[in-house]
């Protein structure tokens, strides 16, 4: 037997404040997730920010992209906070960011942190007075900034710099690699740059997405051991559906397990009028399914067979399910805790005691052929028998009893 197994130390990281969230250092994993509203729309904007963060999005970023949605801002800021949503938020800027921040001096304000991404306000040539502008309002109002490369926008000279000098090395590399060479480089060089120019490293996050599993785990395996900024995960243009979900989980999942990792975003390509809160959840659920955070009490449920006489089983775990889903926001104030909750809900005699005893509340439905009595374990220890047809709805009321008296204040 050994002790050995779970994640590796998590990296070194210099935590950086967000408003009034850490990201990195000894913080836990932050959740964040970004709106896909017009910004200058405050209402639509205001609504979903609202939704994401009440679904447990800790850091919302939003689109800034032209005056009226820099203009905008302020307003959202105002109005989250009439509704009681805090929820940091972040500029989402690109191009003319300089711009709009120079202009719209509320709107650098009321942000938290700002977005810049090096392949289109670089810190080289021309650029350099962009990318400078955006540093000197950021130290001017004292905020953090993400220097977030993606390699759909590419900082093009960097790219064509290094494989230029690929092709002269004596061992050259394939060309994949000197494309995950740049889009590294362009991270560590602009956060060098901001440092220069009198940020602190407190003040930076870096990220660099890339679309493929590979080479997402590659790249910041490799980031992760030549810099000790917080590192911002996320696998761009995941996909939709079972896909994206799968991508994320895959490489991010890999990523935490080496300790890398500060704060996560789940990319998901919604349906049309599709939930976006569903990329929060499957980052809380990425977290949490891996030990590194608790969010919301977990239901263990057998997949079921042909031992299974009904579908009393699969019914009574998404019901109990669905119920904790639509009661977490009043029992995070009602119950401090029962996030860390487990219930198991199983179809037979097979697995379904066992399970249940490791679980802090656990039922064994009857399987077929099986006397049909239902046991149920809390604690670890069988407290009673259900039996006849309200066996679903007695268990239900012994969850709620459970939970009111252990997390009850
Ligand atoms: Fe089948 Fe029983 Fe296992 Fe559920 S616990 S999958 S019903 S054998």
């Amino acid at each position: 037997m050994s002790d050995a197994g779970g994640p590796a130390p998590r990296r070194v990281s210099v935590p950086v404040r967000v408003g009034s969230v850490t990201v990195g250092g000894d913080a836990p994993v932050v959740v964040q997730s970004m709106t896909n509203t017009d910004t200058a729309d405050v209402d639509s904007t205001v609504a979903q920010v609202s939704s994401l963060a009440r679904a447990g999005s800790e850091i919302v970023r939003i689109t800034v992209d032209r005056d009226e949605a820099a203009a905008a801002v302020p307003k959202i800021r105002e109005r989250l906070e009439r509704i009681g949503v805090f929820v940091p938020l972040i500029g989402d800027f690109h191009y003319i960011g300089h711009k709009l921040l120079a202009d719209h001096p509320a709107c650098a304000e009321a942000l938290a942190k700002y977005r810049i991404n090096p392949g289109n306000v670089g810190f080289r040539d021309k650029r350099d007075t962009q990318f400078s502008q955006i540093i000197d309002i950021a130290l001017k109002h004292d905020k953090p900034v993400r220097i977030g490369v993606n390699w759909g926008s590419l900082d093009q000279e960097l790219l064509t710099r290094l494989m230029d000098e690929n092709a002269e090395s004596e061992r050259p590399v394939s060309a994949a690699a000197v494309m995950r060479e740049a889009i590294i480089r362009s991270g560590l060089l602009s956060a060098e740059r901001a440092e220069e120019l009198g940020m602190g490293r407190d003040k930076i996050i870096l990220s660099a997405k890339v679309s493929q599993v590979q080479d997402l785990i590659s790249v910041y395996s490799e980031l992760g051991r030549r810099c000790d900024y917080a590192l911002h995960l996320g696998l761009t243009e995941a996909g939709m559906g079972s896909k994206g979900i799968v991508a994320s989980s895959a490489s991010m999942g890999i990523l935490l397990q080496q300790g890398i990792g500060d704060t996560i975003r789940v990319s998901l390509t919604p349906k049309p009028g599709g939930d976006r809160t569903r990329e929060v959840q499957v980052a809380q659920e990425l977290l949490q399914t891996m030990g590194f955070r608790s969010f919301v009490p977990v239901v263990a449920a057998c997949p079921g067979c042909g031992r299974t006489t009904s579908t009393v089983f699969q019914e009574l775990a998404s019901d109990i399910e669905e119920n904790i889903r639509l009661s977490m926001p009043e029992w995070r104030e009602k119950y401090p805790g029962v996030e860390a909750l487990q219930v198991a809900v199983m179809g037979c005699i097979v697995n379904g005691p066992g399970e249940s005893k490791h679980a802090d509340i656990g039922i064994s439905l009857p399987g077929t052929g099986e006397t049909p009595a239902a046991p149920v374990f809390v604690d670890g220890k069988k407290v009673a028998t259900l039996r006849g047809p309200t066996i679903a709805d007695d268990f239900k009321q012994m969850v709620a009893d459970y939970i009111e008296q252990r997390f009850g204040q």
